[in-house]
């Protein structure tokens, strides 16, 4: 698997002072530089993220319309998004499966056209509490998973988020074990549904309540590529910690 990948997923939070604050925050801390970081801004600062971040980090948003721009109000094309540099694109977040009722097959349309347009896919993927407590965490991955097999011509600008919905905003982190056990059976089925180069190459990496306490000990997980980070990458400092636990 590639370079470590962190992510910052800042959802819906932010004011431009806030924004201002955490991206100084960020150009002032000491990051490892052999780490892939990208940060999802909300949309209407994306630009100014984009233009105030001085370290290498890229820029991802947190959606992206199904195909071409044109007449789809409230919408951001994927044109849009490559015109002011994002690089990523977060599709099939719990919050917009869950929240908002986007469906798999919608998220794999999204998928497809934004790789066809040449952004990079961070997959969500992750299983509810009654789902593994029913014993469906790895049927549920592996439908979710195959939503955007059965969409997307390549796996090349994929990475899979593995955030399992009752570990996301609640302090309630996955143990290395939990998160491990199904960083493997997703690379299992990448490498019996897709190929087995695909699954060496494709970083899974994990999210729900990672902070700067517990991303060492998950980090060491060999399966463990990375991290997807809500509320901690709102703090410059922490998140500076999450990128340079990699070990
Ligand atoms: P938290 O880190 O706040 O649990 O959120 C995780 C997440 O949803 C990242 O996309």
């Amino acid at each position: 698997t590639g370079k470590f990948f962190v992510g910052g997923n800042w959802k819906c939070n932010g004011t431009k002072e806030s924004i201002t604050k955490l991206v100084s925050d960020l150009n002032s801390a000491k990051l490892e530089s052999d780490v892939d970081v990208v940060v999802a801004p909300p949309f209407v600062y994306l630009d100014l993220v984009k233009n105030s971040l001085t370290h290498r980090i890229d820029i991802s948003s947190q959606n992206s319309w199904v195909g071409k721009g044109g007449a789809f109000t409230g919408e951001i094309s994927v044109e849009q998004l490559k015109d002011i540099g994002a690089k990523w694109v977060i599709l099939g977040h719990s919050e917009r499966r869950h929240v908002i009722g986007e469906d798999d097959q919608f998220i794999g349309k999204k998928a497809a056209y934004a790789l066809s347009e040449g952004l990079g896919v961070i997959a969500c993927i992750g299983e509810l509490l009654e789902e593994r407590e029913a014993g469906k965490t790895f049927d549920v991955c592996y439908k979710q998973l195959k939503a955007f097999a059965d969409a997307v011509p390549s796996w090349d600008n994929i990475v899979i988020a593995y955030e399992p919905v009752w570990a996301i905003g609640t302090g309630k982190v996955a143990t290395p074990q939990q998160a491990q056990e199904v960083h493997v059976a997703v690379r299992d089925w990448l490498k019996n549904n897709v190929s087995a180069e695909v699954a060496s190459k494709t970083r899974i990496i994990y999210g729900g309540s990672v902070n700067g306490g517990n991303s060492a000990e998950l980090a060491k997980q060999e399966d463990i590529d990375g991290f997807l980070v809500g509320g901690a990458s709102l703090k410059g400092p922490e998140f500076a910690t999450i990128v340079n636990s990699v070990t």
